[in-house]
């Protein structure tokens, strides 16, 4: 039987309006006006509640295989489950062995098998010296490839230069498929942690940390990027800005029609560098969160929409790499832990600055899709897509604690931060997978069975 989710607020391509969504077979059949449900079929009604497409994010380290006890799969996407993420991208560095040929895609494949809440797919890895596999991953089905351009914190996955990125770009040409890259450079951020050492900084100091990776290395990096896509006529794709030192060069390039994607994440946009305390490496990412001001000039180029979307980077570890105890911003891991938090941590953003929610679902849902080759698929709701739903109460404010976390170790630097909106349900594919309410599901209100699937290009 046909089965319909109907609400006043539905967040459609075209703008906010009541509407109702006639589903069958795991998909959006119809895209109907509110009230107009056949006689036959089960209503769903949920008032004034937000129903907003199932949020894609594709920047995630999963970390399985091989590093599973800093992440895996079943915390990871139960994690998304809850914050309302039913598709997620994977990364290919933190596992073991690298995604850096079809084998360690085989072996990543057989680790998430019957693991996933939600619906996930890989990026395959350029590193020095696989440009000849390159053609084996995107045979199997990889959306994209991932590269870093200085030290990427994990050795087996080696940055690549400027010849190395021509070989990746020579083999991507034509393939339509995009290059994701970590853009900074080494050489900025070499030059400036000798200086630190030499004056005797304390690494204890956030403002040490910050100035060891200066704007230039992002600035000096997506140059070299803008340049290169434009050459091979290949899209780039920018993961994580940081710096809005780097705008304008990337509003020239997409004037002149540079095929060239950018995001940012929610940390840079919740964050700012000012009110980090001194030891606090919970907030250690790289590139690494910066001023107030430049937090702002990221807003503004979400809303001009030379920033295309918005990810998490979540790239959790032990608590013990945190050095929490050391509180050096030298020795600790780099990379936050989120998901599951990004959705109500950016609408608390845009509200307090005036956005409205079609835009929430353009920069968490339909961009990130695009980029990994799902449009039509997911991050929209338009028939024929997945009938992957978000129910969002936009207005109860909470505060986030442990019980909220819902990845392996409960170590966040958004504990306890004050936020708006809250995930009351999320749909896969036509099924519930998660429900705000324990009486719907196991005590932490998820399904008892993993229905997630991986979504292989074709
Ligand atoms: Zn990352």
């Amino acid at each position: 039987m046909a089965e319909v989710f109907q609400s006043t607020s539905v967040v459609l391509p075209e703008g906010v309006r009541p509407a109702a969504l006639l589903v069958g077979e795991e998909r959006i059949a119809e895209v109907r006006a509110w009230g107009d449900v056949p006689a036959n079929a089960e209503l769903r009604d949920y008032g004034d509640l937000v129903l907003l497409p199932g949020l894609v994010d594709s920047h995630v380290h999963i970390n399985e295989p091989g590093r599973t006890e800093w992440e895996g799969f079943a915390t990871a996407t139960r994690a998304a489950a809850a914050g309302g993420v039913t598709t997620l991208v994977d990364m290919p560095l933190n596992c073991v062995p690298e995604t850096t040929d079809v084998e360690a895609l085989a072996a990543k494949r057989a680790a998430a098998a019957g693991k996933t809440w939600v619906d996930w797919a890989a990026w395959g890895g350029v590193v020095r010296g696989n440009a000849e596999a390159l053609a084996g991953l995107e045979d199997s089905g990889v959306p994209g490839f991932k590269c870093f351009l200085i030290h990427s914190g994990i050795d087996g996955f080696c940055w690549v230069d400027e010849g190395d990125l021509r070989k990746a770009l020579e083999k991507l040409r034509g393939t339509g498929l995009p290059l994701l890259a970590h853009a900074e450079v080494a050489g900025p951020v070499e030059r400036a942690t000798a200086g630190l050492n030499a004056e005797g900084a304390d690494w204890r100091r956030y403002a040490t940390y910050l100035a060891s990776r200066p704007d230039a290395a992002e600035v000096e990096a997506i140059a070299l990027l803008i340049g290169l896509a434009e050459e091979f006529d290949t899209p780039i794709h920018i993961v994580h800005l940081a710096s809005a030192e780097a705008l304008p060069l990337l509003k020239a390039a997409r004037e002149r029609g540079v095929p060239i994607t950018v995001e940012t994440c929610a940390q840079y946009l919740w964050f700012a560098a000012e009110e980090i305390a001194d030891g606090a490496t919970e907030f250690k990412c790289a590139p690494p969160i910066r001023g107030a001001a430049n937090r702002e000039a990221l807003w503004a180029a979400l809303e001009t929409g030379l920033i295309d979307m918005v990810t998490t980077d979540h790239s959790p570890c032990p608590p013990a790499m945190k050095r929490r105890d050391e509180g050096r911003w030298d020795l600790a891991w780099g990379g936050i832990a989120s998901l599951g938090l990004a959705l109500p941590v950016v609408w608390t953003g845009m509200a307090r600055r005036g956005f409205g929610l079609g835009r929430l679902a353009a920069w968490m849902a339909a961009e990130p899709a695009r980029l990994a080759g799902l449009a039509g698929r997911k991050g929209a709701l338009v028939a024929g897509a997945d009938a992957d739903f978000v129910v969002f109460d936009p207005e109860t404010e909470w505060t986030v604690t442990a019980a909220d976390l819902h990845f392996r170790h409960k170590v966040s630097p958004y504990l306890g931060a004050k936020l708006r909106g809250r995930v009351k349900e999320t749909w896969l594919r036509g099924a519930r997978v998660f429900a705000d309410d324990a009486t719907q599901g196991n005590a932490a209100g998820f399904t008892s069975s993993a229905r997630g699937s991986e979504l292989v290009r074709r």
